[in-house]
Protein backbone atom coordinates (compact mmCIF):
# COMPACT_ATOMS: atom_id res chain seq x y z
CA UNK A 1 0.00 0.00 0.00
CA UNK A 2 1.34 3.50 -0.33
CA UNK A 3 1.92 5.64 2.56
CA UNK A 4 0.29 8.98 2.96
CA UNK A 5 3.07 11.47 3.96
CA UNK A 6 2.49 13.80 7.26
CA UNK A 7 -0.11 16.83 6.31
CA UNK A 8 0.40 20.54 6.61
CA UNK A 9 -1.82 22.79 5.33
CA UNK A 10 -1.40 25.51 3.23
CA UNK A 11 -4.48 27.40 1.41
CA UNK A 12 -4.63 26.76 -2.14
CA UNK A 13 -5.20 30.71 -2.67
CA UNK A 14 -1.92 31.39 -1.19
CA UNK A 15 0.10 29.69 -4.27
CA UNK A 16 -2.00 30.82 -7.14
CA UNK A 17 -2.84 28.83 -10.45
CA UNK A 18 0.38 29.12 -11.46
CA UNK A 19 2.19 28.09 -8.58
CA UNK A 20 -0.04 25.28 -8.00
CA UNK A 21 1.09 24.23 -11.53
CA UNK A 22 4.63 24.37 -10.97
CA UNK A 23 4.21 22.50 -7.53
CA UNK A 24 2.03 19.62 -8.42
CA UNK A 25 3.99 19.48 -12.48
CA UNK A 26 8.10 19.86 -10.72
CA UNK A 27 8.59 16.21 -11.62
CA UNK A 28 6.85 15.20 -14.56
CA UNK A 29 9.82 15.58 -17.16
CA UNK A 30 8.94 13.57 -20.05
CA UNK A 31 10.26 10.36 -21.26
CA UNK A 32 8.68 8.89 -24.27
CA UNK A 33 10.04 9.73 -27.68
CA UNK A 34 6.14 10.26 -28.49
CA UNK A 35 6.10 13.28 -26.50
CA UNK A 36 7.19 15.80 -28.96
CA UNK A 37 6.40 18.95 -26.45
CA UNK A 38 4.83 18.31 -23.00
CA UNK A 39 3.60 20.82 -20.15
CA UNK A 40 4.20 24.45 -20.82
CA UNK A 41 2.37 25.19 -24.24
CA UNK A 42 -1.20 25.44 -25.19
CA UNK A 43 -1.59 22.13 -26.51
CA UNK A 44 0.64 18.60 -26.03
CA UNK A 45 2.34 17.33 -29.20
CA UNK A 46 2.68 14.12 -29.83
CA UNK A 47 3.87 11.83 -32.59
CA UNK A 48 3.14 8.21 -32.50
CA UNK A 49 5.18 7.87 -36.04
CA UNK A 50 2.31 5.65 -38.00
CA UNK A 51 0.94 3.98 -34.90
CA UNK A 52 -2.91 4.00 -34.74
CA UNK A 53 -3.88 6.74 -31.44
CA UNK A 54 -5.62 5.63 -28.88
CA UNK A 55 -7.73 8.36 -26.65
CA UNK A 56 -10.09 7.10 -23.19
CA UNK A 57 -11.49 9.59 -20.80
CA UNK A 58 -13.12 8.23 -17.36
CA UNK A 59 -14.05 10.95 -14.86
CA UNK A 60 -14.42 9.97 -11.33
CA UNK A 61 -16.74 12.20 -8.80
CA UNK A 62 -16.57 12.17 -4.89
CA UNK A 63 -19.40 10.50 -3.37
CA UNK A 64 -20.00 8.61 -6.32
CA UNK A 65 -16.56 6.78 -6.95
CA UNK A 66 -14.82 7.14 -4.07
CA UNK A 67 -15.10 8.10 -0.47
CA UNK A 68 -12.27 10.25 0.96
CA UNK A 69 -13.61 8.62 4.59
CA UNK A 70 -11.12 5.54 3.39
CA UNK A 71 -9.78 6.27 -0.11
CA UNK A 72 -6.38 7.84 0.48
CA UNK A 73 -5.25 10.79 -1.86
CA UNK A 74 -2.50 9.09 -3.28
CA UNK A 75 -4.39 5.81 -4.22
CA UNK A 76 -6.96 7.64 -5.56
CA UNK A 77 -4.58 9.33 -7.51
CA UNK A 78 -2.62 6.27 -8.55
CA UNK A 79 -6.55 4.58 -9.01
CA UNK A 80 -7.23 7.38 -11.57
CA UNK A 81 -4.26 6.47 -13.82
CA UNK A 82 -5.07 2.54 -13.65
CA UNK A 83 -8.51 3.17 -14.70
CA UNK A 84 -8.10 4.81 -17.85
CA UNK A 85 -4.80 2.85 -18.83
CA UNK A 86 -6.43 -0.59 -17.86
CA UNK A 87 -8.98 1.45 -21.00
CA UNK A 88 -6.13 1.56 -23.49
CA UNK A 89 -4.42 -1.84 -22.38
CA UNK A 90 -7.84 -3.57 -23.40
CA UNK A 91 -7.80 -2.30 -27.01
CA UNK A 92 -3.84 -4.13 -26.84
CA UNK A 93 -2.60 -1.18 -27.03
CA UNK A 94 0.51 0.76 -25.21
CA UNK A 95 -0.48 3.63 -23.05
CA UNK A 96 1.86 6.13 -23.37
CA UNK A 97 0.49 9.63 -22.25
CA UNK A 98 -2.01 11.06 -19.70
CA UNK A 99 -3.81 14.45 -18.84
CA UNK A 100 -5.41 15.29 -15.62
CA UNK A 101 -7.97 17.22 -14.67
CA UNK A 102 -9.14 18.17 -11.48
CA UNK A 103 -11.85 20.07 -9.56
CA UNK A 104 -11.68 20.79 -5.98
CA UNK A 105 -13.00 23.10 -2.88
CA UNK A 106 -11.33 25.14 -0.96
CA UNK A 107 -11.54 22.54 1.86
CA UNK A 108 -8.31 21.26 0.41
CA UNK A 109 -5.26 22.57 0.82
CA UNK A 110 -2.16 22.30 -0.88
CA UNK A 111 -0.81 19.20 0.52
CA UNK A 112 -4.01 17.84 -0.40
CA UNK A 113 -3.35 18.00 -4.26
CA UNK A 114 0.27 17.27 -3.39
CA UNK A 115 -0.72 13.63 -2.38
CA UNK A 116 -2.83 13.17 -5.23
CA UNK A 117 -0.32 14.04 -7.80
CA UNK A 118 2.03 11.81 -5.78
CA UNK A 119 0.30 8.71 -6.75
CA UNK A 120 -0.63 10.37 -10.17
CA UNK A 121 3.29 10.65 -10.56
CA UNK A 122 4.32 6.71 -9.29
CA UNK A 123 1.61 5.56 -11.32
CA UNK A 124 2.89 7.21 -14.25
CA UNK A 125 6.43 6.19 -13.46
CA UNK A 126 6.04 2.47 -13.00
CA UNK A 127 3.53 2.54 -16.17
CA UNK A 128 6.06 4.10 -18.68
CA UNK A 129 3.48 7.34 -19.28
CA UNK A 130 4.03 10.71 -19.31
CA UNK A 131 1.64 13.40 -17.93
CA UNK A 132 1.45 15.90 -20.28
CA UNK A 133 -0.97 18.36 -19.97
CA UNK A 134 -4.17 19.36 -17.35
CA UNK A 135 -6.19 21.93 -15.72
CA UNK A 136 -6.94 22.32 -12.47
CA UNK A 137 -10.09 24.43 -10.83
CA UNK A 138 -12.64 25.23 -8.22
CA UNK A 139 -15.42 23.39 -7.56
CA UNK A 140 -18.21 24.86 -4.95
CA UNK A 141 -18.39 20.86 -3.47
CA UNK A 142 -16.16 17.67 -3.31
CA UNK A 143 -13.33 16.39 -5.81
CA UNK A 144 -13.39 15.65 -9.64
CA UNK A 145 -10.70 13.70 -11.05
CA UNK A 146 -10.90 13.47 -14.97
CA UNK A 147 -7.93 11.85 -16.70
CA UNK A 148 -7.29 11.07 -20.35
CA UNK A 149 -5.07 8.51 -21.47
CA UNK A 150 -3.45 8.40 -24.95
CA UNK A 151 -1.73 5.69 -26.32
CA UNK A 152 -0.56 3.69 -29.38
CA UNK A 153 -0.91 0.30 -31.22
CA UNK A 154 -0.15 -0.68 -35.24
CA UNK A 155 -2.93 -0.62 -36.76
CA UNK A 156 -3.04 -4.61 -37.45
CA UNK A 157 -2.78 -4.97 -33.27
CA UNK A 158 -5.89 -3.02 -32.35
CA UNK A 159 -8.54 -5.20 -30.85
CA UNK A 160 -12.13 -4.12 -30.54
CA UNK A 161 -15.07 -5.45 -28.82
CA UNK A 162 -16.79 -6.97 -31.89
CA UNK A 163 -14.40 -9.52 -33.37
CA UNK A 164 -15.60 -12.34 -31.50
CA UNK A 165 -17.16 -15.63 -33.29
CA UNK A 166 -19.06 -18.48 -32.64
CA UNK A 167 -16.80 -21.37 -30.63
CA UNK A 168 -13.81 -18.50 -29.73
CA UNK A 169 -13.10 -19.05 -26.00
CA UNK A 170 -13.53 -16.61 -23.63
CA UNK A 171 -10.74 -15.70 -21.37
CA UNK A 172 -10.38 -14.10 -18.44
CA UNK A 173 -7.03 -12.14 -16.67
CA UNK A 174 -6.06 -12.43 -12.94
CA UNK A 175 -8.91 -13.44 -10.46
CA UNK A 176 -12.72 -11.22 -10.32
CA UNK A 177 -14.70 -10.12 -7.02
CA UNK A 178 -11.57 -8.89 -4.89
CA UNK A 179 -12.08 -5.28 -5.33
CA UNK A 180 -15.91 -5.77 -4.18
CA UNK A 181 -15.43 -7.55 -1.01
CA UNK A 182 -12.12 -4.83 -0.33
CA UNK A 183 -14.88 -2.35 -0.51
CA UNK A 184 -17.51 -3.88 1.77
CA UNK A 185 -14.80 -4.66 4.41
CA UNK A 186 -13.98 -0.73 3.90
CA UNK A 187 -17.53 0.62 4.25
CA UNK A 188 -18.18 -2.23 7.46
CA UNK A 189 -15.05 -0.36 9.06
CA UNK A 190 -16.37 3.30 8.11
CA UNK A 191 -19.43 2.02 10.05
CA UNK A 192 -17.51 0.52 13.14
CA UNK A 193 -15.13 3.80 13.37
CA UNK A 194 -18.74 6.21 13.51
CA UNK A 195 -19.55 4.15 15.99
CA UNK A 196 -16.54 3.94 17.38
CA UNK A 197 -13.75 6.07 16.20
CA UNK A 198 -11.33 4.52 18.83
CA UNK A 199 -11.48 1.28 17.15
CA UNK A 200 -8.95 -0.04 15.65
CA UNK A 201 -9.60 -2.59 12.78
CA UNK A 202 -7.13 -5.57 12.23
CA UNK A 203 -7.46 -6.07 8.33
CA UNK A 204 -4.30 -8.16 7.77
CA UNK A 205 -6.83 -11.07 6.51
CA UNK A 206 -8.04 -8.51 4.06
CA UNK A 207 -4.68 -7.30 2.77
CA UNK A 208 -5.19 -8.40 -1.15
CA UNK A 209 -8.89 -7.54 -1.06
CA UNK A 210 -8.44 -4.13 0.26
CA UNK A 211 -5.56 -3.33 -2.18
CA UNK A 212 -7.59 -4.54 -5.24
CA UNK A 213 -9.81 -1.59 -4.36
CA UNK A 214 -7.25 0.84 -3.34
CA UNK A 215 -4.86 0.04 -5.64
CA UNK A 216 -5.66 -1.42 -8.71
CA UNK A 217 -2.96 -2.21 -11.22
CA UNK A 218 -4.05 -2.59 -14.53
CA UNK A 219 -2.83 -5.31 -17.26
CA UNK A 220 -0.04 -3.76 -18.98
CA UNK A 221 1.76 -7.58 -19.00
CA UNK A 222 -1.13 -8.79 -21.04
CA UNK A 223 -0.35 -8.00 -24.14
CA UNK A 224 2.71 -8.33 -24.68
CA UNK A 225 2.68 -11.62 -23.33
CA UNK A 226 -0.42 -12.49 -25.63
CA UNK A 227 2.47 -11.13 -28.33
CA UNK A 228 4.86 -13.10 -27.33
CA UNK A 229 2.31 -16.78 -27.69
CA UNK A 230 1.70 -15.53 -31.12
CA UNK A 231 -2.36 -14.93 -29.84
CA UNK A 232 -4.07 -12.32 -31.09
CA UNK A 233 -7.13 -12.10 -29.56
CA UNK A 234 -10.59 -11.85 -31.50
CA UNK A 235 -12.42 -9.20 -29.28
CA UNK A 236 -11.69 -8.03 -25.65
CA UNK A 237 -12.53 -5.27 -22.88
CA UNK A 238 -11.34 -4.10 -19.49
CA UNK A 239 -13.28 -5.65 -16.21
CA UNK A 240 -14.77 -2.26 -14.96
CA UNK A 241 -18.23 -2.50 -14.26
CA UNK A 242 -18.58 -6.58 -13.56
CA UNK A 243 -17.54 -9.62 -15.43
CA UNK A 244 -21.58 -10.39 -16.75
CA UNK A 245 -22.02 -7.01 -18.23
CA UNK A 246 -18.51 -6.70 -20.04
CA UNK A 247 -19.16 -10.38 -21.09
CA UNK A 248 -22.70 -8.47 -22.61
CA UNK A 249 -20.86 -5.72 -24.13
CA UNK A 250 -18.32 -8.50 -26.11
CA UNK A 251 -21.72 -10.59 -27.26
CA UNK A 252 -23.63 -7.75 -28.23
CA UNK A 253 -21.05 -5.99 -30.09
CA UNK A 254 -19.60 -9.27 -31.93
CA UNK A 255 -23.22 -10.19 -32.46
CA UNK A 256 -22.55 -13.56 -30.86
CA UNK A 257 -24.12 -15.94 -27.61
CA UNK A 258 -22.17 -17.34 -24.72
CA UNK A 259 -21.75 -20.35 -22.42
CA UNK A 260 -20.34 -19.03 -19.65
CA UNK A 261 -19.19 -22.00 -16.55
CA UNK A 262 -19.62 -20.96 -13.47
CA UNK A 263 -16.99 -23.64 -12.14
CA UNK A 264 -14.49 -21.94 -13.87
CA UNK A 265 -14.73 -18.26 -12.72
CA UNK A 266 -11.26 -17.64 -11.19
CA UNK A 267 -11.73 -16.81 -7.58
CA UNK A 268 -9.14 -15.76 -4.94
CA UNK A 269 -9.32 -17.77 -1.91
CA UNK A 270 -9.50 -13.88 0.17
CA UNK A 271 -12.67 -13.47 -1.93
CA UNK A 272 -14.65 -16.69 -0.83
CA UNK A 273 -13.51 -16.60 3.08
CA UNK A 274 -15.23 -12.74 2.85
CA UNK A 275 -18.57 -13.86 0.80
CA UNK A 276 -19.18 -16.57 3.77
CA UNK A 277 -18.39 -13.89 6.11
CA UNK A 278 -20.84 -11.17 4.79
CA UNK A 279 -23.09 -13.91 3.39
CA UNK A 280 -22.93 -13.27 -0.12
CA UNK A 281 -23.12 -15.63 -3.35
CA UNK A 282 -19.02 -15.58 -4.68
CA UNK A 283 -20.54 -15.75 -8.19
CA UNK A 284 -22.69 -13.24 -8.55
CA UNK A 285 -20.06 -11.02 -6.58
CA UNK A 286 -17.51 -12.15 -9.80
CA UNK A 287 -20.51 -11.28 -12.09
CA UNK A 288 -21.50 -7.75 -10.76
CA UNK A 289 -18.97 -6.50 -8.70
CA UNK A 290 -16.56 -4.52 -10.85
CA UNK A 291 -13.86 -2.49 -10.58
CA UNK A 292 -11.46 -5.99 -11.22
CA UNK A 293 -8.89 -3.78 -14.10
CA UNK A 294 -8.44 -7.45 -15.86
CA UNK A 295 -8.59 -8.05 -18.95
CA UNK A 296 -11.51 -10.20 -20.61
CA UNK A 297 -11.10 -11.64 -24.31
CA UNK A 298 -12.35 -14.22 -26.94
CA UNK A 299 -9.28 -16.38 -28.60
CA UNK A 300 -10.07 -18.36 -31.57
CA UNK A 301 -9.90 -22.46 -30.68
CA UNK A 302 -6.54 -23.20 -32.87
CA UNK A 303 -4.74 -20.81 -30.04
CA UNK A 304 -5.78 -23.37 -27.22
CA UNK A 305 -2.92 -24.89 -26.66
CA UNK A 306 -1.14 -21.68 -26.64
CA UNK A 307 -2.95 -20.00 -23.81
CA UNK A 308 -4.06 -23.30 -21.60
CA UNK A 309 -2.30 -23.72 -18.71
CA UNK A 310 -1.15 -20.14 -18.03
CA UNK A 311 -1.37 -18.58 -14.71
CA UNK A 312 -2.27 -15.78 -16.14
CA UNK A 313 -5.30 -16.68 -17.90
CA UNK A 314 -8.76 -19.07 -17.16
CA UNK A 315 -10.66 -20.14 -19.78
CA UNK A 316 -14.42 -19.42 -18.54
CA UNK A 317 -16.75 -20.38 -21.67
CA UNK A 318 -17.00 -19.98 -24.94
CA UNK A 319 -18.98 -17.93 -27.50
CA UNK A 320 -21.92 -19.37 -29.56
CA UNK A 321 -24.13 -17.91 -32.27
CA UNK A 322 -25.81 -14.84 -31.32
CA UNK A 323 -29.40 -16.85 -31.38
CA UNK A 324 -28.37 -19.27 -29.02
CA UNK A 325 -28.22 -16.22 -26.58
CA UNK A 326 -25.91 -15.52 -23.35
CA UNK A 327 -25.80 -18.24 -20.42
CA UNK A 328 -23.75 -19.22 -17.43
CA UNK A 329 -24.02 -23.05 -16.53
CA UNK A 330 -24.01 -22.98 -13.12
CA UNK A 331 -22.26 -25.81 -10.31
CA UNK A 332 -25.65 -28.13 -10.95
CA UNK A 333 -25.35 -27.55 -14.62
CA UNK A 334 -28.20 -25.89 -14.92
CA UNK A 335 -28.28 -23.33 -18.18
CA UNK A 336 -29.31 -19.53 -16.77
CA UNK A 337 -29.74 -16.42 -18.58
CA UNK A 338 -26.65 -13.81 -18.19
CA UNK A 339 -27.92 -10.43 -17.33
CA UNK A 340 -26.35 -7.44 -16.68
CA UNK A 341 -25.91 -7.30 -13.38
CA UNK A 342 -25.44 -10.89 -12.62
CA UNK A 343 -27.97 -13.12 -13.39
CA UNK A 344 -31.55 -13.52 -12.77
CA UNK A 345 -31.44 -14.64 -9.44
CA UNK A 346 -35.57 -15.49 -9.35
CA UNK A 347 -34.52 -18.27 -12.38
CA UNK A 348 -31.71 -19.74 -9.91
CA UNK A 349 -34.14 -19.99 -7.21
CA UNK A 350 -36.02 -22.27 -9.15
CA UNK A 351 -33.39 -24.78 -10.11
MG1 LIG B 1 -13.33 -0.29 -20.46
Amino acid sequence: MLEDSQQSRTNLSELGEFGLIDLLTKNLAPKLKSTVKSIGDDAAVLDFNGYETLVTTDLLVEGVHFDLAYMPLKHLGYKAVMVNLSDVYAMNGEATQITIGIACSNRFPVEALEELYAGIELAAKIYNVDVVGGDTTSSTKGLLISVTALGKAKKEDVVYRSGAKPNDLLVVTGDLGASYMGLQILEREKEVFKVNPNSQPDLDQYTYLIERQLKPEARKDIGPLLRSLEVKPTSMIDISDGLSSEIIHICKNSKVGVNLYENKIPLDPAVIAACEEFELDSTTIALSGGEDYELLFTVAQEDFDKIKGNPNFSIIGYMTEEREGMHLITRGDTKIPLIAKGWNAMDREED
